[in-house]
């Protein structure tokens, strides 16, 4: 993290350095925080960035806080050019990660989500690669249950809900694995730690729908988009059981973080030959140009800074 960069924090943009908050803050003792994570990407022959889908990604953001009976006074134009603003403020030339929050901002004790203020804010940061393995990830089935729409709303980014997600991290890195495939209570592959799963299974590209305890991913969107605008693929939102994982043809991950990772074995057995499949690495490389704006088809995506 670079300090000397700007956040926007308590209505304004700060030195990171200067953005903190209290021990006794709401949204740090309970998890009362949504978040979002974006990313802007540096083109070089344009000498130019651009944050991909930052509506669909203030959106989505709004939405969790709705869940979480949050009100700020920004809609998603106001973010966005909020995110413009500050990302122009420290001139940034590089790959960037961003990061928006809402958190109940009050200090004291007392669980509950009403009468307490909220407050935006967001940092940047400079963009280090996820998944090491991207092109040939070993993932295992996690111990780990995905958690149930009645239990946190799954398809909110609520902050309390990633210790879920560590929890299947954690124990899948420690175990040797990249990645973890988390299960929802029903049995069903949801997704996996902050990653959407696809398969692809006779020319099929399937992926969870969701209604299947997933996060609404934007890159999961996108990609659907992509298979069926550009490769003329099938594309089925379907449950997915957990064997199928062992019999796909090809299988991949998706996030902003991470973009589309390859997924070439499953607790030891290979996914189709073994190594990255065809559909998979033309969507890596079809995503790749479209965030980085060098595909005018797709530049509704892209916002210049
Ligand atoms: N699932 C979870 C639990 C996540 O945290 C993420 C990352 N935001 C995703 C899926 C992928 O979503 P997106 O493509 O919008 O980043």
């Amino acid at each position: 993290m670079d300090f000397t960069k700007h956040a926007f924090f308590e209505g304004k943009n700060v030195l990171l350095s200067d953005a903190k908050i209290s021990i006794a803050t709401h949204g740090f003792l309970y998890g009362t925080a949504v978040f979002g994570g974006m990313r802007a990407y540096w083109n070089e022959e344009k000498q130019r960035l651009f944050v991909f889908r930052p509506y669909d990604h203030l959106h989505r953001l709004l939405n969790s806080g709705k869940m979480m009976a949050m009100k700020i006074p920004y809609d998603e134009e106001n973010l966005i050019q909020l995110t413009v603003d500050l990302l122009r403020l420290d001139n940034w030339k590089q790959d960037l990660y961003l990061r928006p929050t809402i958190y109940k901002a009050d200090t004291g004790i007392g669980v509950r989500l009403h009468d307490l203020k909220d407050e935006f804010c967001m940092f940047v940061m400079a963009y280090e690669p996820y998944v090491k393995n991207d092109t040939n990830a070993h993932v295992t089935v996690s111990s780990w249950r995905r958690i149930d729409d009645n239990v946190i709303p799954a398809r909110g980014k609520i902050a309390g809900a990633y210790a879920n997600s560590a929890l299947a991290k954690t124990d899948a890195n420690l175990a040797g694995f990249d990645e973890a495939v988390v299960l929802d209570s029903h049995g069903h592959v949801s997704e996996g730690s902050a990653m959407n799963i696809f398969i692809v299974r006779d020319g099929v590209l399937i992926t969870p729908p969701i209604t299947d305890n997933i996060l609404e991913g934007i890159t999961r969107r996108s990609i659907i988009e992509l298979a069926r605008k550009e490769l003329g693929l099938d594309v089925v939102e379907r449950s997915i059981d957990r064997t199928e994982v062992f019999i796909a043809d090809e299988m991949f991950m998706t996030g902003t973080a991470a973009q589309v990772v390859a997924v070439t074995r499953v607790d030891h057995r290979p996914v189709g030959t073994g190594s990255m499949g065809p559909v998979t690495t033309k969507l890596r490389t079809m995503f790749d140009d479209v965030v980085r704006a060098k595909n005018p088809k797709y530049s509704s995506w892209n916002v210049e800074v």
